[in-house]
């Protein structure tokens, strides 16, 4: 079983679409034994989704919850070109930036080539720490130049637990793409990170829908940037790696 140490991918009600709050987030995640959360609302364009006032206000947010440490963070819409759905200076604001492609966002892209073009175009953004989702059926990428981009770019590839959930109306998980991209992130040398994608409280940290697949594909827990708190500090704050017991 892997022992995930921080979960980089959660929801509230904040997101229109998602159904607890940060404390339930964070008392759970604590529950868990889990030492750091990122709340990643969807950007903006999300039908429902927070206003971009939101993003700056979340400095507001104290640094640790029930000792659960709480990255301010958003999953940002990929849009035409690669563009995302907040400004530079909000994004520069916050602890961590992810971002993924969506329905109903405003984006024109149809086919795997707008796709994987948008995505490489948001990898090279020097504000984006991690694509959500890469592993997704209905945003087919060619997986490997994606692969190739984020370890050029060093960006983290995620692992999406809540694809493969099996009460989930709209699976878009593959076992053939997520394995596919578990060979490759570990041939490039990519940083993966497997998370919940919680849009409910009790779904934090739970990554156990994709654990057998990842199992199949040789991933250890020195493969995932989210077993160790000291790595993501030293990739999201190279200045100033805080020391948290775990
Ligand atoms: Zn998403
Ligand atoms: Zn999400």
């Amino acid at each position: 079983m892997y022992n995930i140490k921080a979960d980089l991918h959660t929801h509230t009600v904040n997101s229109g679409h998602g159904y607890s709050t940060i404390d339930e987030l964070a008392r759970t995640a604590s529950d868990r034994g889990l030492k750091m959360i990122a709340i990643t609302e969807h950007g903006p364009n999300m039908p429902g989704g927070p206003h971009k006032y939101y993003f700056s206000n979340m400095s507001i947010l104290p640094a640790e919850i029930y000792g659960v440490r709480i990255l301010k963070g958003i999953e940002a819409n990929i849009l035409d070109r690669g563009k995302l759905d907040l400004s530079k200076e909000r994004l520069k604001s916050l602890d961590f930036v992810a971002a993924g492609l969506h329905f109903n966002t405003g984006h024109n892209l149809i086919n795997k080539k707008d796709y994987t073009n948008a995505t490489i175009e948001a990898i090279k953004n020097p504000l984006v720490h991690m694509i959500t989702h890469p592993a997704n059926i209905y945003y087919p990428l060619d997986i490997e130049k994606v692969v190739k981009a984020a370890s050029l770019y060093d960006v983290i590839l995620e692992l999406n637990a809540s694809s493969f959930h099996p009460f989930k109306k709209q699976s878009r998980g593959s076992v053939n793409l997520t394995t596919r991209l578990c060979k490759l992130a570990k041939q490039y040398g990519v940083r993966l990170s497997l998370n919940s994608d919680a849009h409910f409280h009790t779904q934090v940290g739970k990554i156990q829908h994709l654990s057998p697949i990842l199992k199949k594909a040789e991933i250890d827990n020195e493969d995932l940037i989210n077993t160790s708190i000291e790595k993501i500090e030293t990739f999201l704050f190279p200045n100033k790696v805080r020391k948290i017991s775990v």
